[in-house]
């Protein structure tokens, strides 16, 4: 019988084989880490990222970059979840992560040329990996959750180089007077949930205008203006009602015909109403937030009563002055008991730069804090808001784990040496893909270099040669050009950072170098009722 051909794969579909499909997602992985390289540390570059509506991000963050950046490549994509994965787990470290993924594969592909088995590199980047939380353990320094000042230098270190400079001191202590006013402990475990700390943006005034509001910060106003702008020991009701006369769901048709008529139905709705507002005001609240719309009559009403009304209030602020007030939110007018209402000292609408915002604080629950952050323009308050972001999660992390280890490039030269020693007692090849791994680490005090415009060779060798005189703090100073002791210079990260780092771009190294097969479909071309693919067999 004549050899036929044999397919399995619809049409259209493309498959790349062995070697080929390995080398394809190496340089696609790696292509990204480069693309985000040179962003890395305090002197590292921004990135103007233009999404397809024309909106403007100028970042350095590395997992904003990659989100931002429309990435297809399969291959590509997975150092995008490494990066996606250390900002979900620290929050911070995220270039750092991606750069290190994109370097483990730079060196397994000399391990590939040179013959050794994907397996066996797999094998042996695992090993140097959990050897690796060993080893960091060794330089590991505990910080205490009453010690202010180490915490402020971890803010400080989150928000180097994210354009704030010279608000670092201002923008640190606002983070860890926040951070602090949210943790919780439970069975003598520090967690805490950022989640709780609501950041207001507000364009204009400076940097060092912004503050913290211990409370609830809402970005609106109240409905009219002569309700009163200043409630004290408010007693405050949520409602996720309208206050309007329900509009009625079969469709009917009034005849009208005598203008007595028409007077008499429009009393008999201003009384309908009245009834609503009636019931709302006997509640005993002096404050009343609305989820949904309020009628220019019920507004009337309210206001006469010496009500603060708010209408239209986001869904997640309402959910924030529940917890706070401990307000329950009422779905129906008709049911609502004064058990519901809710308290806060204070609530009052103040002016910030030209538009109203309302202050919600005195509450209840303390653990509810809002930071109003202001910068000249939008750009400049979203860049903050980012770095801001990176700080809150880095302090978070730093109160739950109380381990951190300096920067600088510091501890990736210590474990560079120390898993040099540690591939040295391994026998067969393991041992090759263990040092490959520890040179890789170096890729992170080399790039701070390159990217302070210093030379990375003359700078890895006296970096390594400090740490072999045991001087375990010595990291690149890039301001000064100089190896210091890190500590002293007051760049301090958590230990989640790297140990995070270090197993995502493994695990995503691990998986990128296994695959020796990429089939892509051709699309769904055959939709739902569509022909059924042929088998040729
Ligand atoms: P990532 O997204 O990985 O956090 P960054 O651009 O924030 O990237 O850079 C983080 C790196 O910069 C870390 O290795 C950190 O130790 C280093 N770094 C931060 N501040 C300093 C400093 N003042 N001097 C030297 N290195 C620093
Ligand atoms: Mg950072």
């Amino acid at each position: 019988m004549a050899a036929q051909p044999i397919f399995i794969l619809r049409e259209g579909s493309q498959r790349t084989h062995g070697s080929d499909a390995q080398h394809n997602n190496i340089m696609a992985a790696k292509a990204v880490a480069e693309a985000v390289r040179t962003t890395l540390g305090p002197k590292g570059m921004d990135k103007m990222l233009v999404d397809s509506m024309g909106d403007v991000v100028i970042t350095n963050d590395g997992a904003t970059i990659l989100k931002e950046m429309d990435i297809e490549h399969p291959g590509a994509k997975m150092i995008v979840e490494v990066s996606k994965t250390q900002d979900a787990e620290v929050g911070d470290g995220t270039t750092t992560a991606a750069v290190l993924a994109g370097e483990l594969l730079e060196k397994a592909e000399e391990l590939l040329e040179s013959g050794v088995h994907p397996t066996l590199i797999a094998s042996g980047y695992r090993l140097a990996a959990n050897q690796a939380t060993n080893i960091l353990e060794t330089i590991t320094i505990s910080v205490s959750p009453e010690d202010t000042e180490t915490l402020e230098k971890l803010a400080a270190t989150a928000i180097t180089g994210k354009g704030a400079e010279s608000y670092k001191e201002h923008l640190s202590a606002l983070t860890v007077q926040a951070v602090r006013s949210i943790v919780e402990e439970r069975e003598g475990k520090i967690t805490v949930d950022i989640e709780d700390i609501k950041t207001e943006k507000r364009p204009g005034g400076s940097i060092k205008d912004s503050e913290i509001v211990e409370g609830v910060l809402v970005d609106k106003e109240r409905v009219h203006a002569a309700m009163p702008e200043v409630i004290e020991d408010a007693k405050i009701l949520l409602l996720s009602v309208p206050v309007e006369l329900k509009k009625t769901e079969t469709k009917a048709e009034i005849k009208i015909t005598t203008p007595d008529q028409m007077q008499c139905f429009l009393d008999q709705e201003e009384a309908m109403l009245r009834e609503i507002v009636d019931k709302v005001i006997a509640t005993g609240a002096n404050v009343v937030f609305c989820q949904k719309g309020m009628d220019d009559l019920a507004q009337y009403y309210l206001t006469k009563a010496g009500i603060f009304g708010m209408r239209r209030v986001k869904k997640s602020d309402m959910d924030k002055l529940a917890r706070a007030t401990g307000a329950k939110v009422i779905t129906s007018i008709d049911e609502i008991e004064e058990s519901d209402l809710g308290y806060a000292g204070l609530v009052e609408e103040k002016d910030v730069t030209g538009s109203r915002m309302t202050f919600v604080t005195g509450c209840k629950d303390s653990k509810t804090t809002s930071i109003l952050l202001r910068g000249g323009t939008e750009h400049v308050v979203d860049g903050i808001s980012r770095a801001l972001e990176d700080a809150l999660r880095v302090v978070g992390v730093a109160l739950e784990d109380q381990m951190v280890v300096v920067g600088g490039g510091s501890p990736e030269i210590e474990l560079a040496l120390r898993l040099k020693e540690y591939a040295a007692t391994l026998k067969g090849r393991e041992q090759l893909a263990v040092t490959k791994f520890a040179e890789s680490l170096e890729v992170i005090p080399q790039t701070l270099a390159e990217n302070a415009g210093l030379d990375p060779i003359d700078m890895l060798v006296e970096m390594r040669s400090q740490h072999e005189k045991g001087n375990k703090k010595a990291g690149l100073n890039v301001y000064t050009g100089k190896i210091e002791d890190m500590y002293e210079n007051n760049v301090i990260e958590p230990l989640r950072i790297k140990t995070q780092a270090i197993n995502a771009a493994t695990e995503a190294a691990i998986m990128i170098l296994r695959i020796d097969d990429v089939i892509a479909s051709a699309g769904m071309k055959a939709g739902p009722g569509g022909e059924m693919p042929d088998m040729e067999l």
